[in-house]
């Protein structure tokens, strides 16, 4: 007999891990980072019509030492890369980025010399969320997808760790 069928009924055994782990990812304090037209449209996910409180996100942050989720919502110029890469060392771990937009992912439209073609040259990226620019219904769902993510994270792993490792699994792959 598993010592879970020994146990009373109401006691239920879980891990610190899955705690903390489910404490997570129901508390996201996005730090400021606008930078272009689809910060418009991730400001609308906060007006009552779109209602991100709903989620215990609606707070945005202006310190990044206040915060634990960047929202690079528009296209990173040439110019923005260090300081975009500065808020983010800034803020404690553990931390977490969603790229908003086809510029923030990929560079979109502007292929060219003063654009930073994908902010995952900068700061690794967790959840992509294409469109130009994304609803603020898209950046909704991009939230709550990170937040399956965050929920199985295991303690004590370094963000940028865990971006190495995926590197190496996608070049092996
Ligand atoms: Fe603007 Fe579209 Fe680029 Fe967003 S993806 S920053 S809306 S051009």
């Amino acid at each position: 007999m598993g010592i879970e069928e020994k146990l009373p009924s109401g006691v239920a055994l879980t891990s610190i891990e899955k705690v903390l782990g489910l404490a997570r990812k129901y508390s996201q304090w996005p730090v400021t980072m606008g930078l272009a037209c689809c910060a418009i449209e991730m400001m609308a996910g906060g007006t009552p019509r779109f209602d991100m409180s709903r989620f215990g996100l609606e707070v945005f942050r202006a310190s990044p030492r206040h915060s634990d989720l960047m929202i690079v919502s528009g296209r990173v110029s040439q110019k923005m890369a260090p300081i975009v890469r500065n808020v983010y060392d800034s803020m404690p771990e553990p931390k977490w980025v969603i790229s908003m937009g086809a510029c923030a992912s990929s560079g979109g439209m502007f292929n060219n010399y003063a654009i930073v073609q994908g902010v995952d040259h900068i700061v690794p990226v967790d959840v992509y969320l294409p469109g130009c620019p994304p609803r603020p219904e898209a950046l909704i769902h991009a939230v709550l997808t990170l937040r399956e993510q965050i929920g199985k994270e295991p303690l004590g792993v370094h963000r940028e760790e865990i971006a190495r490792a995926a590197e190496k699994a996608a070049l092996e792959a």
